[in-house]
């Protein structure tokens, strides 16, 4: 994995506004009334699942799909930041934005092991996954794959990276009360 490069977050005392420090806020990012490019938030892991409960219970299996596409969605935005922000492509931002997943950057997950070959087929293995502890910490084990949103994530920051659409598969999770979740990758 390569040297994480950090990005800081900067706060307006006295206003709401958190948000990331970027060098060239101005080029594509909000300018948000506090003054703050790209505003972030804390949100509880907890809130994230119950807002998944609540789209499980009106949506059935369908919400499975919104979490995804907003994932892919995140995930690519995510790409479009450190492009402008970090000087490097390829493989090499790959591993940045896997490595940023953990407690160093946005707290998704502990990355385990990874491998995506050049037509971007391959696998990602995660542990601690914030949706598959709190999921299954409220309702037990589940007989389904519910990290949804990060399998987004994943597939939006390799779409994102290397310009090619893939689906990113859930074949392992925690919450089913496997030892890692498991994300299988192929160009779609
Ligand atoms: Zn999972």
């Amino acid at each position: 994995m390569s040297e994480k490069k950090s990005i800081p977050l900067e706060r307006k005392p006295g206003e709401a506004y958190i948000g990331l420090v970027l060098n060239e806020p101005s080029r594509r990012r909000h300018k948000w009334k506090g003054g703050v490019a790209n505003r972030m938030i804390i949100l509880g892991a907890g809130t994230f699942v119950k807002l998944q409960h609540g789209a499980e219970d009106i949506l059935g299996d369908e919400a499975s799909a919104v979490f995804y596409e907003s994932g892919i969605e995140a995930g690519k935005d995510a790409v479009v930041t450190m492009f402008e922000e970090l000087d490097i492509r390829g493989q090499e931002l790959l591993d940045w934005m896997i490595g940023i997943t953990d407690s160093s950057g946005i707290g998704f997950f502990k990355p385990l092991e990874y491998r995506i070959e050049e037509d971007c087929s391959g696998y990602i293995r995660i542990k601690q996954s914030f949706i598959a502890e709190v999921y299954q910490s409220w309702r037990g084990k589940t007989d389904h794959p519910v990290c949804h949103f990060i399998g987004g994530f994943l597939a939006g920051c390799i779409e994102g990276i290397f310009n090619v659409i893939v689906s990113c598969e859930e074949t392992k999770c925690e919450a089913m009360g496997d030892e890692y979740c498991e994300f299988r990758v192929e160009p779609a």
